[in-house]
């Protein structure tokens, strides 16, 4: 059942431009220009009526922002939050606080968000922005869901690993919840799939109004489509009428790179040009730096946002007219035979391009630049993007859905199940570090680990410091690699000084006792940011890495881990790292390129790494990056010995020395005779 929404005659609608008056549209006076507030009590009769429904309607529509405070004007938080899930943090976060200034009032009081290592929520919140994978947790903690009476999952069409994971639990919770209501929201139109599998639920549909967008092909395929995307800016900025420009690129990086060349190029223009705004936005900038990309353009300027996929259908920015889509995307793959995963920039698929293509008609007509031939879109590009569940390491999910005692997991009722193979790499992986025992069974370790917000491996590394003493370096070595950033700052002007900061860090033994030394440093400057400055360190990203070491602090005392410091034993530090990662294991070749040693596969040092150079015998990589070849990012050295005393069923002495008597005298200091 397909209900179409029919405008409500009754309510009336302003629509942008209307008024002749220069004056900025108040709150309120957005809130009912937005294409979903003709449907509100639409949509709240079919709430009331129907316990399950899918909500369909184009990237700001204003399903995300505004349906949770219908509901909230409607009553529905008198007796439970409002939940509402978000794939991205980004995304809970900026929407959380649009929706905080909508309603009037402090973020974290009656509108809060909560993230991984982040908590922005109080007893008044009655609308609860979150990543789908901290209502995932919430399962482990209330099985009901009882704080709730509506569940919002949305941007459902983005499928992530987490929100399929979410499809599964929240159906099942609502068959013994019939007060719960459950809304699945998402941006394309084939929600069939999702009514299909949510028991034939209907479809609320929101007609949005979409302008023309002229699609603009290469000719040739682009070498460099990074440059070609800056090109492709300046072109527009100096031969097209005024309206922002969208660009998508895939990563932070990235994104840097094109703002700092953008900055250099439009300096030599010329005062006859106008003026070019550049703003950035992904995942893991600043809150004050995100929140430029929404201020309004200035007359006689032009804006340029320099996005990773957040604004594909996330984030709504308002006053696009072009959009650039060098149409790639990150995205992590993974191979079940070999259990390795990687990130890799790959080219998007149809349903992709065709939504950042949709980003450039919002407020007038526009126009798409896709920087890759007419016949690469026909031929060579997906219909649509793999689900997350089936190129991904379920390890994480499946020690999840074991703690909330889901053991059947072959018969979990997945959307589209991930491949058995991958199901059992998992099990596999799973008991390798204890988690589970020989029937597929949660062990005490295992449990333990699932209180961490974390991959197995690292929960696994955590709970093993203890055994080694090393609890306050793990700690902060798991802080480090969590927050996922850059942490040394290079700007190019001061390169050189930059690197030998750096290189007063390095740790001859890897980059995950760098990260240590580089923390340990600046705690003993008092955590300060005249110290970072010196350093070439950023702030923001130390500052994040204690939070999550906080949090991690307050975790390590709810499992009843003894905190113990020794920094000086870097053996039994490594040791630890090695008791979660040793299935990342590389050994050098005499062809002088690394191997991985259980599967074979060729991969490399990256060249960030502090043993880029001396390229040790036996390593331990903290994950895989595929960008010309497999790069191991974030690398220690290891005596292979440790193999075999940490993970005896996992490695044999045959594994660690067979090889070893063919080869010549190591270059690496971990050569075992
Ligand atoms: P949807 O979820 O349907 O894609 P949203 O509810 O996210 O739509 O957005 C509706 C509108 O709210 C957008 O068009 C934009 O005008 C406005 N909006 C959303 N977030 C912000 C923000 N952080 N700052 C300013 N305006 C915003
Ligand atoms: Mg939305």
């Amino acid at each position: 059942q397909v209900i179409t929404g029919k405008k409500d005659d009754a309510v009336e609608t302003l629509q942008v431009g209307d008024e002749p008056q220069v004056k900025a549209k108040s709150i309120a006076e957005v809130r009912k220009s937005l294409p979903i507030y003709p449907y509100r009590e639409q949509l709240l009769e079919a709430v009331a009526e129907y316990q399950v429904i899918i909500i369909v309607g184009e990237t700001g529509s204003g399903k995300t922002t505004q349906i949770p405070q219908y509901l909230h004007e409607a009553g529905y938080t008198k007796r439970g939050k409002v939940g509402c899930t978000q794939p991205r943090r980004v995304a809970a976060m900026s929407v959380a606080a649009r929706v905080a200034e909508e309603m009037n009032c402090k973020l974290g009081n009656e509108v809060g968000y909560s993230i991984r290592f982040e908590d922005c929520t109080s007893d008044k919140t009655v609308l609860q922005y979150m990543t789908d994978g901290m209502l995932v947790r919430e399962f482990l903690t209330t099985p009901d869901l009882s704080n709730y009476s509506v569940l919002i999952i949305d941007e459902a069409h983005e499928r992530t690993l987490h929100t399929d994971i979410l499809f599964g639990l929240v159906k099942d919770v609502a068959r013994f919840r019939p007060d719960l209501k459950l809304l699945i929201s998402s941006a394309t139109l084939d929600a069939d799939k999702f009514s299909a599998y949510f028991d034939d639920a209907p479809i609320f549909n929101i007609p949005g109004r979409r302008y023309e967008v002229s699609t603009h092909y290469t000719q040739a395929p682009e070498a460099d489509y990074l440059d070609a995307a800056v090109v492709t800016v300046l072109q527009i900025h100096i031969t097209e009428p005024l309206g922002d420009i969208l660009v998508f690129l895939t990563g932070q990086e990235e994104v840097d790179t094109a703002a700092e060349l953008l900055l250099q190029r439009t300096r030599g223009l010329g005062s006859k040009i106008k003026e070019l705004i550049i703003t950035r936005i992904y995942a893991t900038l600043p809150t004050d730096l995100q929140a430029k990309i929404f201020e309004p353009t200035p007359p006689n300027a032009r804006k340029v946002v320099l996005a990773t996929n957040i604004a594909e259908t996330s984030l709504t920015i308002d006053g696009i007219v072009y959009v650039i889509d060098p149409g790639f995307c990150k995205q992590k793959n993974y191979n079940p035979r070999t259990g390795m995963e990687s990130l890799s920039i790959m080219p998007v698929s149809k349903a992709s391009a065709n939504q950042r293509k949709g980003r450039a008609g919002r407020v007038a007509p526009g126009k798409c630049f896709r920087l890759f031939t007419a016949w690469a879109y026909e031929n060579e590009l997906e219909d649509n993007t793999v689900p997350e569940i089936q190129r991904t390491n379920l390890g994480n999910v499946v020690l999840l859905l074991k703690s909330m005692g889901i053991n059947d997991l072959i018969h979990f009722d997945f959307m589209d199940p991930p491949p058995a193979e991958t199901l059992i790499k998992a099990l596999e992986q799973l008991y390798a570090l204890g988690a589970l025992n020989d029937r597929g069974q949660l062990t005490k370790l295992g449990r333990r680990m699932a209180e961490f917000p974390l991959d197995p491996q690292l929960s696994k590394m955590i709970i093993a410091s203890e055994k080694y003493k090393v609890t306050e370096e793990i700690m902060t070595i798991c802080a480090m690699l969590s927050v996922n950033n850059t942490i040394f700052y290079r700007p190019k002007d001061k390169a050189i000084q930059a690197d030998a900061a750096r290189k007063t860090f390095s740790h001859p033994q890897g980059d995950h006792l760098t990260l240590l030394n580089v923390f340990n440093h600046w705690r003993e400057s008092g955590y300060s940011t005249q110290w970072c400055f010196e350093n070439f360190i950023q702030h923001r990203t130390m500052k994040r890495a204690q939070d999550v070491r906080e949090q991690l602090e307050g975790l390590m005392e709810r499992v009843e881990i003894q905190v113990e410091s020794n920094p000086d034993d870097t053996d039994a530090i490594r040791k630890s790292i090695a008791s979660g990662f040793f299935y990342h294991t590389a050994k050098l070749e005499n062809s002088g390129t690394y191997r991985t040693t259980k599967h074979n596969q060729s991969v490399q040092i990256h060249p960030s790494s502090c043993l880029f150079q001396s390229a040790p015998k036996w390593v331990i990589y903290h994950e895989l990056v595929e960008t010309t070849k497999e790069f191991m990012r974030q690398v220690i050295e290891i005596q292979p010995q440790w193999l075999v005393e940490i993970a005896p069923h996992f490695y044999k002495e045959k594994d660690i020395d067979s090889e070893n008597k063919k080869l010549p005298k190591a270059r690496g200091k971990a050569q075992i005779n």
